[in-house]
């Protein structure tokens, strides 16, 4: 021994959205004794695709009290509501009964404002950069940039959210359209659209709900069709918190898990209290059910019971379920069961060949805008530059039922020789179930950070 301190460890982040700023800050916050490294393109970290919005029709889903970062401190981020009264300004936020549910914008401006001191300190770096490869090079990780450059580092952590929706074959023939809109939460989509303009929405979930509230925010009058496979959408919260204890007991098979649900609801409902406590049980035990199923039979929950699932636990801000609400009753918005089974981009316009459910033959409407908002890709679609190669090259595998990387407790990728490399959010689907939202993330990220990444006692 020379007395001669090792050099500091560099971990990268790869993804510096929600979940890669929450760990670049439970890191700092657990003394991590190395360099952290965020890899992320866009301008500022902790917004990620989510939080960027600056339109003030999207609203946080969940209430304020369980959007903290921090899942010992739950009240982390109503605090600094409270402090810096960034949604003083906004009074359809908060509820009568004290929930709030502020602009996403100020979501994305909290995480922001936590990543910042660490920032300025030196403490975390923001590389500006797209990473295409990882690969296992001298005991580290080379980090090979889209932009040619290349970097260092003895630690990765894969944190690049969902893959990005694509384009399904059926509307192959408009995409590049100018009345069609593959994005509409990029900045500016929606802009063209006439307040008269029959619109067609394709994806009936959190995203239609937002771009409905968008096009009303913005005067749009005319009628919207939005239409999947079920039209199914999603549900609103309970008016007040009437939550039992459901009970349940890990399910051998789908079918038992969905009778267990469809009999707590039930039983929830004769006794005054709601259906969505039920649902809330049964998101934080989602984990421990989903591992006890066998894999043929999670292949069957999300066959049949996803889109209930997902309309059921992703719930409408209320302010979004108000416009809902009344565009409904106006009858300027209706939500369909039907699939496209043909476009034809005419001039300005799409014609749209629409089966409904049930219905023998497509049916041809014409529409002045046609919008995607029909969910995330496949991680191993070709476009995905990096995961395709994480996959190609054996670094990472699906889970059995192709959700998500194949991953350990903590995160970890398991089972090959080489560098520490970890994977967080939501492309551990395939392993924790449900890992799309805020405090799941947060909790993934707080264990992980304890497990693994803990070296000395927290500030
Ligand atoms: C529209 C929307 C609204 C939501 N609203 C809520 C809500 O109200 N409450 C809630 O709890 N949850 C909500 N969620 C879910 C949840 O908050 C998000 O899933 C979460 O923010 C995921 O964060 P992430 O960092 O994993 O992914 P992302 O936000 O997708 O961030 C990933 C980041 O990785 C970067 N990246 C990707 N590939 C690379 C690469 N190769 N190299 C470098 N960087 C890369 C991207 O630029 C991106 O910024 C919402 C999700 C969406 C999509």
């Amino acid at each position: 021994m020379d007395g001669t301190a090792p050099p500091p460890r560099t971990l990268a982040i790869i993804g510096g959205g929600f979940s890669g700023a929450c760990l670049a800050l439970h890191l700092a916050r657990a003394n991590f004794p190395g360099r952290i490294v965020i890899f992320e393109p866009r301008p500022v970290l902790g917004r990620g695709v989510a939080y960027s919005t600056r339109d003030d029709a999207h609203r946080i889903n969940a209430r304020a009290s369980r959007m903290s970062l921090y899942p010992d401190d739950p009240g982390h981020f109503t605090r600094w509501l409270a402090e810096t009264g960034a949604c003083d300004d906004d009074p359809e936020a908060t509820l009568p009964d004290g929930r709030r549910f502020p602009r996403r914008a100020v979501y994305g401006a909290y995480v922001t404002a936590q990543v910042a001191p660490l920032l300025a300190a030196g403490r975390v770096w923001h590389v500006r950069a797209e990473m295409s490869e990882l690969v296992a090079r001298g005991g580290g990780w080379q980090l090979n940039g889209a932009d040619g450059a290349v970097h260092q580092a003895d630690i990765a952590v894969l944190a690049t959210g969902h893959p990005p929706p694509r384009i399904p074959p059926p509307l192959a023939g408009i995409a590049g359209h100018q009345a069609f809109i593959a994005n509409p939460l990029q900045s500016g989509a929606l802009d063209g659209i006439a307040p008269d303009a029959k619109i067609l929405i394709i994806g009936t979930g959190l995203t239609m709900a937002d771009t409905v509230a968008s096009l009303d925010r913005a005067g749009h009058t005319g009628a919207i069709t939005a239409i999947s496979r079920r039209g199914q959408w999603p549900r609103p919260h309970a008016m007040e918190d009437k939550h039992g204890a459901a009970d349940f007991a890990p399910p051998a098979s789908a079918c038992v898990l969905l009778r267990q649900v469809r009999a707590a609801v039930k039983k929830a409902e004769a006794e005054g209290l709601t259906w969505q406590g039920v649902f809330d049980v049964l998101r934080w035990r989602a984990e421990e059910f989903w591992r006890a199923l066998p894999v043929p039979e999670r292949r069957r929950l999300l066959r049949h019971a996803r889109p209930f699932w997902d309309t059921h636990r992703h719930r409408l801000p209320p302010p979004t379920a108000a416009i809902l609400a009344r565009r409904l009753a106006e009858n300027t918005l209706r939500i369909a069961a039907a699939a496209v089974t043909g476009v034809h981009g005419a001039d300005r316009r799409i014609d749209v060949f629409l089966r409904r459910r049930g219905a023998g033959a497509a049916a041809r409407e014409t529409f002045d805008a046609v919008i995607l908002t029909a969910g995330p890709g496949r991680l191993d679609e070709p476009e995905n530059a990096l995961s395709a190669k994480l996959l190609s090259s054996g670094l990472l595998t699906l889970d059995a039922t192709g959700q998500g990387f194949c991953c350990g407790a903590a995160g970890q990728v398991e089972g090959r020789q080489g560098p520490p490399l970890f994977v967080v959010g939501p492309p551990t689907r395939g392993t924790f179930a449900e890992i799309i939202s805020v405090p799941e993330i947060a909790r993934q990220i707080d264990a992980l950070t304890a497990a693994a990444f803990a070296e000395a006692p927290r500030s």
